[in-house]
């Protein structure tokens, strides 16, 4: 036996003991969000570690002890000999030496150990054995987090195996003496084996959950981590799921969602739950994840439902590459033109040409997609970032005191730091955040959509056309229009039309059907009777017309309207599912600023500043649209027939007709929107004054809810 195996046996030891100290007391039964397995509890507790650490230490002295009196031998003193005996348990005392073997265990409990304790000092005070997370908890990716993504089980699973070999290993006290010596000791040996791969073993099984938390926390930034240190590109393991499909504008199953910008966190993080999962509600989720808050969505709906075709303006594509989509976008039809006809003689009377330097000036394409395929996209994104969509949830009201908090049908009431309206045009908040009551007026018109499956349309040579060119036409009649556009494999061609038969209070959505029979098309366009006629049953949403909403956010700052329910628009508008994103856009970049929960009003305030003017002006664009698509007969409808038939000859660029120009100007400007540069610069201007008050230096910040000032007063 030699003093050589002392720095071996004292090496594997104290590792052991490092490997296994906390460095930091567990987080805070408040901050505790990953709850542990019975495994995972016994294995993290003290009572369990200190009695590993007792055992390893025992073990130790007695190694010391067998070569202490073995070196002591020669003198044959009776109390070296009395040692020896006690500790050899009926084995070979003498065969306990220093081996290859039992050198390679203790240097991989050294290495495990220094590892880990690299770890503790690069996470400091958010390293806790205790799987969770503390609230302003940061994603750390330097030091070992750098090399791999989980180093601290990496060192754990290296010093445990280490362990293993140096006991395992010939020569050892434990082999030679223990083991060796009696059926007991082999009993021991076997049932310590198999704690240790217990052990391994449920530590391996934690990672998968602690990455769970872990996107949960840090939404895109851990999902970009994870995967740049598993080299894994596309959809992240565990990013969840929603209903299968085939969608024919996005695979999403190997879709890169990588972002291709760098989104910054909020460091003060939330509880949001937002209202409503349809485009509004799941792109609030996405953008309010990305900025490090937790969300859930409450929809009513158990999910998907078949919507008819979106159209996909350059100001909503450049959110959606924005967001990492950009591969997928590519594979969308993209809108070359829209042919202007006459709805009663088919006679083209112009066209207008969505050229590509035009849609370069304004930053993104223009897309015809299917609203299914957006949806699912808006949902995995969401969950991407670890929002939590609950599905058949019906939210009957909301309310700000004593916290904010949602009233459910089923009778629970949950609360939130901020509550997020998003429940569309027909929404049951939006009167409690005004505390208003907000009037529908019938418009006399309803939308009537069929989606058409292309290969019914080739059939018919005269549709063939505008099945197969990724065109959007538009049917001008008198008093009602009629448009469509290819989505995929299918067409979706909506009718505007004079209701009769359709009551304010007549059931109003999305989700309603009727015969297309009800229609009476022979005075029209024999094409538009032929297309519409090829389905039994049509979509119908009627056009109510809605009060404007003049007030967002409500009196405590903490419940906020988007979407629909803060903008009510004409169906089936163009912009629609941009507004709504654009929303989420906005208020995803101004929550990444949040430093504390009294900054909120500022923020949501901030939200109605920058979105309120912008969408009323869409709006107003998109009504003059309407009603310059349905002119009745007579000058003025002459008049616009004249400019668009000039436009057959040269051009839209040279369009020199006023009401035309002002129309195509209004376009352009809504196309060259650009949602987060908008947001950065009111918080580049704003965003400072609001951290004065926090600061306390006196400062208020109040911003007028009905026009665009802001008063900066000292209290
Ligand atoms: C099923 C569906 C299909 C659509 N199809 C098209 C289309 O083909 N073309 C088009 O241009 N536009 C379509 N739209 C409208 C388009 O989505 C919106 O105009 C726009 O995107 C604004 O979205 P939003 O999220 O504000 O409102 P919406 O899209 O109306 O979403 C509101 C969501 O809130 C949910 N909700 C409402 N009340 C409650 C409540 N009390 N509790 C919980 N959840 C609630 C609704 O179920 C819905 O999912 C469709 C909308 C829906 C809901």
């Amino acid at each position: 036996m030699s003093l050589f195996k002392l720095p071996f046996i004292a090496g594997a030891t104290l590792g052991l003991h490092a490997a296994t100290t906390a460095p930091n007391p567990p987080p805070k039964a408040a901050e505790k969000r990953i709850e542990p397995t019975r495994l995972e509890f016994m294995l993290t507790s003290p009572l369990f570690r200190n009695t590993q650490k007792a055992v390893y230490w025992a073990a130790a002295w007695a190694e010391i002890g067998i070569i202490g009196g073995g070196l002591d031998s020669s003198s044959n003193s009776p109390w070296s000999e009395r040692v020896v005996s006690a500790l050899a348990f009926g084995g070979a005392p003498h065969s306990v030496r220093i081996t290859p073997s039992l050198v390679l265990g203790s240097g991989f409990v050294v290495s495990g150990a220094l590892l880990r304790l690299y770890c503790y000092s690069t996470l400091g005070k958010y390293f806790t054995f205790e799987t969770g997370i503390t609230r302003n908890h940061r994603l750390v990716t330097t030091g070992p987090y750098g090399l791999c993504r989980h180093p601290s089980y990496t060192g754990a699973v290296l010093a445990y195996f280490g362990i293993l070999f140096y006991f395992g290993s010939p020569g050892s006290w434990f082999v030679e003496c223990v083991f060796k010596g009696s059926m007991l000791g082999k009993v021991l040996g076997i049932s310590y084996a198999l704690m240790m791969s217990l052990i391994v073993a449920g530590l391996l099984s934690r990672i998968e959950k602690e990455d769970e938390g872990l996107k949960r926390e840090f939404g895109q930034d851990w999902v970009e981590y994870a995967a740049k240190k598993t080299k894994a590109r596309g959809r992240p393991k565990n990013a969840g799921s929603c209903d299968s499909g085939t969608p024919t504008f996005i695979a999403l199953e190997n879709a890169n969602l990588e972002p291709r910008m760098h989104f910054p966190q909020a460091t003060f993080k939330i509880d949001v739950l937002i209202v409503g999962g349809g485009i509004g509600g799941l792109a609030c989720a996405y953008a309010l994840g990305r900025s490090g808050h937790l969300v859930r969505v409450l929809e009513k709906t158990a999910g998907r439902q078949r919507g008819a075709g979106v159209r996909v303006p350059p100001n909503l594509t450049k959110i959606l590459v924005e967001w990492g989509l950009g591969n997928e976008l590519k594979k969308c039809q993209t809108c070359r033109k829209t042919t202007f006809i006459s709805l009663e003689s088919g006679d083209v009377l112009g066209v207008l040409e969505w050229k590509e330097d035009v849609l370069h000036e304004a930053g993104g394409q223009f897309l015809l997609i299917r609203y299914d395929d957006l949806y699912q996209t808006l949902h995995r994104l969401a969950l991407s970032v670890g929002a939590v969509v609950t599905l058949d949830t019906t939210v009957t009201s909301v309310e700000s005191t004593p916290t904010p908090s949602v009233h459910l049908a089923n009778g629970t009431t949950l609360t939130a730091d901020l509550i997020v309206c998003a429940d569309g045009a027909r929404s049951v908040t939006r009167d409690v955040v005004t505390e208003t009551k907000n009037n529908a007026t019938d418009s006399g018109h309803t939308w009537y959509t069929v989606i058409v499956p292309i290969e019914r349309m080739v059939r018919d040579p005269e549709l063939a056309k505008w099945a197969q060119v990724p065109q959007w036409p538009i049917w001008m009649g008198d008093n009602r229009c009629a448009f469509g556009f290819p989505i995929g494999d299918e067409y979706s061609f909506s009718l505007y039309w004079p209701d009769t038969d359709v009551p304010l209070d007549a059931p109003e959505g999305w989700n309603v059907y009727c015969p297309t029979s009800i229609l009476n098309l022979s005075p029209y366009d024999d094409r538009v009777r032929r297309l519409f006629n090829m389905m039994p049953t049509a979509q119908r949403v009627k056009y109510v017309v809605r009060d404007r909403v003049e007030d967002w956010v409500d009196h405590s700052g903490r419940i906020l309207l988007v979407g629909e329910a803060a903008h009510p628009l004409l169906p089936h508008s163009t912009q629609s599912a941009s507004m709504a994103v654009e929303d989420a856009e906005v208020l995803g970049v101004l929550m990444s600023h949040l430093q504390s929960l009294e900054q909120l009003p500022q923020l949501t305030e901030g939200f109605q500043e920058l979105r309120r003017k912008r969408c009323e002006f869409i709006n107003d664009g998109e009504l003059s649209n309407a009603s310059l698509t349905t002119m009745a007969a007579g000058e003025m409808r002459d008049m616009r027939d004249a400019g668009l038939r000039q436009s057959l000859k040269t051009g839209i660029e040279n369009w020199d007709d006023g009401a035309l120009r002002d129309q195509w100007e209004q376009i352009e400007e809504g196309f060259a929107y650009h949602a987060r540069e908008a947001s950065e610069d009111w918080w580049r201007k704003w965003g400072s004054l609001g951290d004065a008050a926090k600061s306390g230096e006196g400062f208020v910040i109040k911003i007028a809810t009905s026009s665009s000032k802001i008063d900066t007063g000292i209290q």
